[in-house]
């Protein structure tokens, strides 16, 4: 029977869309071995998430456990190393470096699951504000694209116009110097 790390109450099994989890009976906190972390994260970690009312978001729960006693690991006995996920987030876990297993309380993965739906948000915004601008750029490139097409029709016209007229003035030429010079052989002659 594996320990909670935490309360050292009793993990029990816990099955989260096909994945196969240990929960504390006590601290509703998660065991994750292996790569179940990130395994849960494709999904989401809604369904495990405690809920979390905007008020009581500032006191977040990692502070609670950081002043916590050493916790081990319920697998290998290890000490859990606390880390800060996603760097930048005040959210910390708890991992063993031997078997990387995760240690995360619902409260935790509350604010996990915030912070992900919140990079979501902001790239569909992203996205939505970039779109016009994109559209207005894509207009803009049509837009010369033909100016350039209207161009080289009046190029192309242009130059087949002054290709025959050109050729005609040309093959005048030829015939002009060819009886400028029967002229001057002529009269050379004579
Ligand atoms: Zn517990
Ligand atoms: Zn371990």
């Amino acid at each position: 029977m594996s320990k909670c790390p935490k309360c050292e109450k009793e993990l029990l099994f816990f099955e989260y869309q096909g994945i196969e989890l240990l929960k504390c009976s006590d601290c509703s906190g998660f065991w994750f071995k292996d790569n179940k972390f990130r395994e849960v994260k494709q999904i989401g970690f809604s369904g495990l998430a405690a809920d979390v009312s905007p008020e009581s978001r500032s006191e977040s729960s990692s502070k609670l456990s950081s002043d916590k006693q050493e916790m081990m690991c319920p697998d290998c006995e290890e000490l859990l190393i606390p880390y800060t996920y996603a760097y930048s987030s005040d959210i910390q876990l708890y991992r063993c470096t031997r078997c990387n297993g995760i240690w995360a309380n619902s409260t935790d993965l509350a604010h996990i699951e915030k912070l992900l739906t919140g990079y979501k948000e902001s790239l569909d915004e992203a996205k939505s504000k970039a779109l016009p601008l994109m559209l207005k750029v894509k207009k803009q490139i049509q837009q010369e694209e033909r100016a350039r097409e209207g161009e080289r029709k009046r190029g192309k016209k242009h130059g087949v116009f002054k290709r025959l007229f050109g050729q005609k003035r040309s093959k005048n030429h030829k015939v002009e110097d060819i009886f400028e010079d029967f002229h001057k052989n002529n009269h050379d002659e004579s």
